[in-house]
């Protein structure tokens, strides 16, 4: 037997569950169910694509489930999986370390303060270290597809845990994991058929395998008046894919329960798009916009949050193709009926089924969002709170739907407080006002209070004020919303409202001040000139219209453009 350490990290976040999860200890149960349930994926798609898993059928791989088992007396639990199981190198890396850098990036945004850590790790999703809420000691014991050996990986939770091979009777017949849940105090409460099968209804009804319990049910008896105790075995899920019923069946609850199960997250969803698509192409999607931005969204390595099904049976997840980046905040299901089973992640890429369902669900989510921005501002806000940003880069990138993309995002204005949109900007417009302006290039206070505003205040004239950093460089790519001009007023222009140009006579009478000053700063401006539009202040630094600003030129520079 080999006594090993956890990496740092699996200690700091062990340390983290325990102390501050404990208002949800029941959610240990949903994390691994649903990685029991991600091992029997996993399995069910090799065997249908790899002829090598296909030799294993008869093996557990033909009848999937998991299996519960109750020991109400030594207060243990059991939790076993047909599925991909794990070898001792997998048991090593995938229970003792944190190879994610989503982990990685959660763990160095905690403050140290227990109450907002927590709400953090709310969004997060805890995974199978949760099980140390409730346990003092945890046995895993695993035997991976196409292997022979079985490895049992126990730990206290606390510094590190032991390895050793499993021989005899105790080793695994199939592939699968068991693990095996010893309860300490606080898990004791978790020793009881009735509080499983609440808890794995209310988070695990949607897992689309079935889910079994065995446990000591009492049932009253009538003619010994007397309620006896018999060993019993019973489905507890409904283990149906709950995304291919028909809305009219579904309630809320189902939708936000299927929701937390796949998203491991503990807050509902903002809201959610359900399409049954029947016609030369037939699909299921079921698109959930979650509460808070994903972690992991401003990272290079962002996991995908769409699952992907071919008649409901799963093929993958965590794929970056099935919505363009720039919507990558989105969770949910894509469950096809036209797609082989055997589709692998290169052939998905040029997929011409896969590129239709694609284009009619950024569509649909895309139009989706605009009727709730229409219909419910208020919710509205809150989306638009956490993805104003992952929109605008869809401009950049998305010209099919720009338009679209143009109604939805929303701007900081120089003439109302809060959000703005085009459509409310364009109404707002003078009556002889040519087009929209915007000013963008550096933070929220040094747009507002920017000398290039001044003479746009004076003319009653609003500018939006961008202040995200994406900002100039989206907007550089974008001339028009509808058939108005969009201007931005850091560049010098001789079109438009306000002409760069001073009267003759001014510019004459500066003409040698502005020589001088054209001198003493030699080649670092371009050129210096006379112009009309200041109100308060002396002078300001322009760009030319077609070229870029000295913000975009400072970025550009730094990429080695
Ligand atoms: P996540 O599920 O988000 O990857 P977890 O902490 O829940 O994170 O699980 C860590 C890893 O351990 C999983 O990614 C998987 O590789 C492995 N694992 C956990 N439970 C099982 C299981 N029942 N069967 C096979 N592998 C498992
Ligand atoms: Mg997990």
């Amino acid at each position: 037997m080999s006594k090993q350490q956890f990496q740092t990290e699996v200690s700091q976040l062990l340390h983290l569950i325990v102390h501050s999860l404990y208002s949800h200890p029941e959610i240990f149960l949903r994390e691994l169910i649903s990685n029991s349930s991600d091992a029997l994926d996993k399995l069910r798609h090799l065997s249908l694509t790899d002829e090598t898993y296909k030799a294993l059928v008869g093996n557990g791989i033909d009848s999937p489930r998991i299996d519960l088992d109750l020991d109400e007396a030594s207060k243990t639990l059991s939790l076993s999986d047909t599925g991909i199981g794990m070898s001792e190198e997998d048991l090593i890396s995938h229970l003792g370390t944190i190879a994610r850098s989503g982990t990685k990036n959660f763990l160095s945004q905690l403050s140290g303060d227990d109450r907002k850590d927590s709400n953090l790790i709310g969004q997060f999703g805890v995974g199978f270290y949760s099980v140390f809420m409730v346990a003092d000691k945890v046995e895993v014991v695993s035997r991976k597809a196409r292997e022979e050996k079985t490895y049992r990986w126990i730990s206290d939770g606390k510094t590190g845990f032991e390895i050793e091979e499993v021989t005899g009777d105790a080793a695994r017949k199939a592939a699968g994991t068991t693990i095996l849940i010893h309860f300490n105090d606080e898990g004791a409460q978790y020793a009881n058929g009735w509080r499983l099968q609440e808890i794995v209804k209310k988070y695990s009804n949607h897992i689309a395998f079935p889910i079994f319990l065995t446990y000591e049910k009492s049932e009253w008896d009538e003619e010994k008046k007397e309620s006896i105790k018999t060993r019993t075995t019973e489905q507890v899920n409904a283990a149906s894919a709950m995304w291919r019923r028909s809305k009219s069946e579904l309630t809320d609850d189902d939708y936000k329960e299927l929701y937390k199960s796949i998203a491991g997250d503990w807050e509902d969803p903002l809201f959610w798009f359900h399409t049954r698509a029947e016609g030369t192409l037939e699909y299921t999607t079921l698109f959930y916009i979650p509460a808070k931005a994903p972690l992991d969204l401003y990272q290079a390595d962002y996991k995908g949050g769409v699952k992907l099904y071919v008649k409901r049976v799963f093929i993958m997840d965590d794929s970056r193709d099935l919505l363009p980046q720039y919507l990558r905040f989105v969770r949910g299901i894509i469950d096809s009926e036209d797609l082989p089973l055997n589709v692998s992640r290169e052939i998905l890429q040029q997929n011409k089924v896969l590129t239709s369902i694609k284009t009619a669900s950024v569509k649909k989510i895309l139009s989706e969002l605009k009727t709730i921005a229409t219909n419910d501002p208020e919710k509205y806000a809150k989306f638009i709170a956490e993805y104003n940003r992952p929109l605008k880069e869809g401009l950049y990138g998305d010209f099919a739907n720009r338009e679209t993309l143009l109604e939805l995002i929303r701007f900081k204005s120089s003439k109302v407080a809060g959000l703005t949109s085009f459509a409310e900007a364009k109404d707002r417009m003078q009556p002889e006002q040519k087009a929209l302006y915007y000013i963008t290039g550096g933070t929220e206070s040094m747009l507002r209070n920017s000398p290039l505003l001044e003479i746009y205040k004076k003319k009653g004239i609003e500018v939006l004020i961008l202040d995200d950093d994406v900002d100039e460089i989206v907007f550089s790519t974008v001339a028009k919303y509808g058939d108005i001009d969009l201007k931005a007023v850091n560049k010098s222009s001789t079109s438009g409202d306000l002409k760069d140009e001073a009267a003759p006579e001014k510019a004459e009478e500066l003409k040698p001040l502005l020589e001088k000053i054209k001198a003493t700063l030699g080649d670092a401006v371009k050129e210096v000139r006379a112009s009309s539009r200041l109100a308060d202040s002396p002078s300001v630094i322009v760009s030319d219209e077609d070229e870029p600003s000295a913000r975009m030129r400072q970025m550009m520079q730094a990429m080695g453009q």
